[in-house]
């Protein structure tokens, strides 16, 4: 199967599963998570359509994106290193990673004078993994009041990567978990009513969208094993 034959395919499965829980299609996006790709293999999503690009790596991200043309939108999915948060404020469109405030304000002094607004999704460690990133669930509405003085980050929901099973029902109850504290964020106002959720990958993407899910992440199911 060619990319562009993947990428249909992974989209009806997720009209499928939107349907299935009774939610609209078009409230879920869908990031190609490019890692370790060529940037031939990423234009060739793009002639299929599709410009909208994960990616974890800064240098190898950079180079793609400096290579590719302007209309790609480009998420940073990866880990953030405060002496690298200016080029990821000049280059990426949506921050899903952020779980230190330390970065925050990395990325809120760079972006300030680029007069910039950016969308951040605040990662959450839903399975309370010792060795994985995201703020502990307990710590998130905390973490959600604490952003409240960068006026140029704008808190857009929340990330989740629940613990690795091989079968995608063991996920459901993270995914509705991070809806849950999701809906509780937005009660007290610390998210906007119409939150996005980013969460599910090749594994368990439909599990994540009949849980809430508006934004998956999918690299294999496209591009094919990464070396
Ligand atoms: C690699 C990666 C993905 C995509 O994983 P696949 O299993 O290849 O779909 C999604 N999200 C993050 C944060 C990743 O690092």
């Amino acid at each position: 199967m060619t990319i562009v034959e993947n990428l249909q395919s992974v989209k009806r499965r997720i009209e499928a599963a939107a349907e299935r829980a009774g939610r609209n299609p078009a409230d879920i996006s869908l990031v190609a998570v490019s890692k370790r790709m060529p940037a031939a293999s990423l234009r060739a999503a793009a002639a299929g359509g599709h410009l909208l690009f994960g990616e974890n790596y800064l240098q190898e991200a950079v180079e793609k994106i400096s290579a590719l043309p302007r209309d790609f939108v480009w998420h940073f999915i990866g880990h953030i290193q405060s002496n690298k948060a200016k080029i990821v404020a000049g280059m990426f469109d949506v921050v899903e990673t952020l779980d230190r405030l330390k970065i925050a304000a990395a990325l809120e002094k760079h972006l300030a004078p680029l007069n910039r607004v950016m969308p951040v999704y605040l990662q959450v460690n839903i399975g309370r993994e010792p060795q994985k990133s995201g703020v502990m669930p307990d710590a998130a509405r905390k973490f959600a009041a604490d952003m409240a003085p960068y006026r140029h980050l704008r808190l857009t929901g929340l990330m989740a990567m629940p613990p690795y099973s091989p079968d995608p029902e063991n996920t459901r109850k993270y995914f509705r978990q991070t809806r849950e504290l999701a809906e509780k964020l937005a009660a007290v106002g610390l998210l906007a009513s119409d939150y996005g959720l980013s969460m599910g990958m090749s594994g368990d993407f439909e599990v994540a969208i009949e849980e809430g899910s508006t934004l998956v992440r999918v690299g294999t199911a496209i591009f094919g094993g990464r070396k």
